[in-house]
């Protein structure tokens, strides 16, 4: 059957809006290499997040990747598996050793309480992610990386908007990483950023976006090619616009689902962080087999058989694919194993109609024997 709902669908602007936007560069044929849509998005994120500093990428792996390079980095980064392939690649890629620490049970983000324990006199950095939109334990990873001299890069990917205790998500860390995927809760169609505080950093990513070219006859660094072109900054400049009332949306379909959803034996919902303002990215919910009635893959097979996406996401944990050959030990992280067999991420978007939420409810809940 044809999927008639999936998992999610991009926001996009009115198409005229976006013409309008884009109508400019039919003019001047200035489509890439920091143009006046680059720079003006730049300055429009920075007021948005709440940050200093911004670089815009090509995508979110990118972003995370360079930052990784900028800082120079050697010996192992602290991680966690519950997440997206492209944390880990980012590591393994610029040849650093990643460690995984495990995941709390309700934020599904690095348990901090594991965490100094894995530190070796080989630790250069902490990796963690806002995993579903729920902030890290930010407090506790800044005390532990002071105490022991090590760089912290946050994989952002899902907490675009987001603030914690007030402060712009991405004021955290050494670095920041957000991505602007057709799938995120805002995006330029591919792109990504990075938000940082350390000038000479962004100097060093700068170089690294775009191939160390620092004048028509000087090339100063062995720089990669990872620059956001004209026309998805055009779709961020347009999408920026919508996101608050996007995320209002989100916020309804979430409330809906927790209506139908909260309480109900067996299911675990996500965590709601009352210092943080969310932007509803993404609705989890983990299967308790025994309890609820039915078991996550159950759950997957009857929403597929009605003609509706949900994602098991994330699964499987990046700590057991196979293109590391069993290099790492998934019994260390067994929340992250147990949350991974058990979590499906529901159909949530900004036009999801609340009607559909209810038919999905209902499968859901019809699935229990
Ligand atoms: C989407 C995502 C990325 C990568 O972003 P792209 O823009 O797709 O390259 C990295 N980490 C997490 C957690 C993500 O969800």
């Amino acid at each position: 059957m044809k999927k008639r709902i999936l998992v999610t669908r991009s926001s996009m602007p009115p198409l005229e809006e976006f013409v309008d936007e884009i109508r400019e560069l039919w003019e001047t044929h200035w489509l890439t290499n920091m143009g006046p849509k680059h720079k003006l998005l730049q300055e429009e994120l920075c007021k948005y997040l709440g940050v200093e500093r911004i670089d815009l990428f090509t995508n979110g792996h990118m972003a995370i990747e360079l930052t990784l390079q900028a800082l120079n980095l050697q010996g192992e980064v602290i991680t966690t598996p519950f997440t997206f392939a492209s944390t880990t690649h980012a590591i393994v890629r610029n040849g650093l050793t990643p460690v995984f620490c495990d995941i709390d049970p309700v934020t599904y983000t690095m348990d901090t309480e594991k965490l100094e324990e894995l530190i070796t006199d080989r630790t250069c950095a902490i990796l963690p992610v806002h995993v579903y939109g729920n902030v890290c334990n930010v407090e506790e990873i800044e005390r532990i990386a002071r105490k022991h001299e090590l760089k912290v890069v946050y994989d952002a990917a899902h907490t675009f908007g987001e603030t914690y205790k007030g402060k712009g998500i991405g004021t955290f860390g050494d670095a920041s990483c957000f991505s602007f995927h057709a799938t995120k809760a805002f995006n330029t169609v591919e792109g990504g950023a990075v938000c940082f505080r350390d000038e000479k950093l962004g100097e060093i990513l700068y170089d690294l976006k775009n191939f160390g070219i620092h004048g028509p006859e000087e090339v100063s660094a062995v720089g990669a090619n990872a620059k956001m072109n004209e026309l998805c900054a055009a779709m961020g400049l347009c999408n920026l616009r919508h996101v608050d009332a996007e995320i209002a949306k989100r916020g309804k379909v979430v409330a809906r689902y927790r209506s139908h959803l909260e309480g109900v034996e067996g299911l675990q919902l996500n965590a709601v962080q009352p210092e943080v303002k969310p932007n509803h990215a993404y609705f989890p919910v983990v299967f308790e087999e025994e309890t609820f009635g039915a078991s996550r893959n159950e759950v997957f097979a009857a929403l597929a058989a009605a003609g509706i996406g949900a994602r098991k996401y994330f699964h499987p944990l990046t700590n057991t694919f196979s293109a590391f050959h069993g290099a790492y030990d998934v019994s260390k992280t067994p929340v992250a194993l147990h949350v991974s067999r058990r979590v499906l991420t529901l159909p949530l978007y900004a036009d999801l109609a609340l009607e559909d939420v209810d038919e999905i409810c209902g499968i859901i809940l019809g699935c229990r024997k």
